[in-house]
C-alpha cells in the first residue's frame, strides 16, 4: 500500500471497533479514526499517526490506509514504517533534506524514476560541481562530489590561512602542518 495522503470525514461509517479508536504502531502512535470501505474481501481503516502528522510537507494531515490484520500484525502503513513506500515527491523532498544539511543542493531525479534506484542529480555548493547518485546511496551513506570526497580522505585539514597566521603569530608551523601540501595541490 502506498504512503498517500488519504481525505478523512469525520461523518464517515463508524463501528464498534473504530469508536474505541484503538492504538498501534511501535509507539502507539496510529490510532483508528473509522472505516474506509474495502480492498476485495478486506475491510480498510483510516488511521492517523502522531508522529508523521507533525511532517505536513512530507505526510499531509498524517491520515492513512491500512487492514486490521496488518496493524495487529505491526505494520506501519505511514513514513514510521522500516521501510516506507514513498511517492516521487516524497522521495525528492527527503533528498533535498539530506543534501541541503550537508551543503548540497537536490538538483532532481536524472533518467527514468525508479524508486530509491533513481540517479539523482546533486550540486555541491562548496565547490561548484554537480555530480550525481542514486537516492539509496544519499540516504544510506550520505554523499560527497569527488572533491569533498579527497579533502574528508585526508582527514579534517586547517585551513591554509590559519596555518599562515599561526605562522605569523608564534614563528612556527603547528606540529602537526603537513609540508607537502603545496605539492598535493598543484599535482591534483
Ligand atoms: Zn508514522
Ligand atoms: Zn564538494
Amino acid at each position: 500500500m502506498n504512503i498517500s495522503q488519504e481525505t478523512f470525514d469525520e461523518n464517515y461509517h463508524q463501528e464498534h471497533w473504530t469508536l474505541t479508536a484503538p492504538l498501534f504502531g511501535r509507539q502507539n502512535q496510529l490510532k483508528v479514526l473509522g472505516f474506509n470501505g474495502r480492498f476485495q474481501k478486506e475491510k480498510l481503516y483510516f488511521v492517523k499517526c502522531a508522529i508523521c502528522s507533525c511532517d505536513p510537507d512530507l505526510y499531509g494531515d498524517g491520515i492513512f490506509t491500512s487492514t486490521k490484520a496488518n496493524l495487529v500484525a505491526g505494520k506501519e502503513p505511514c513514513g514510521c514504517s522500516p521501510s516506507p513506500k514513498r511517492t516521487e515527491k516524497q522521495l525528492s523532498i527527503i533528498l533535498d533534506r539530506i543534501l541541503s544539511l550537508k551543503g548540497y543542493r537536490f538538483t532532481g531525479f536524472n533518467g527514468d524514476y525508479k524508486k530509491k534506484s533513481t540517479r539523482c542529480g546533486v550540486y555541491c555548493e562548496t565547490h561548484g560541481q554537480n555530480y550525481n547518485n542514486t537516492a539509496s546511496m544519499i540516504i544510506s551513506l550520505g554523499t560527497a562530489c569527488k572533491f569533498c570526497g579527497y579533502e574528508s580522505s585526508k582527514g579534517p585539514r586547517v585551513a591554509d590561512s590559519e596555518v599562515i597566521n599561526s605562522f605569523l603569530r608564534s614563528g612556527s608551523f603547528p606540529i602537526d602542518t603537513v609540508f607537502t601540501r603545496s605539492v598535493e595541490d598543484t599535482s591534483g
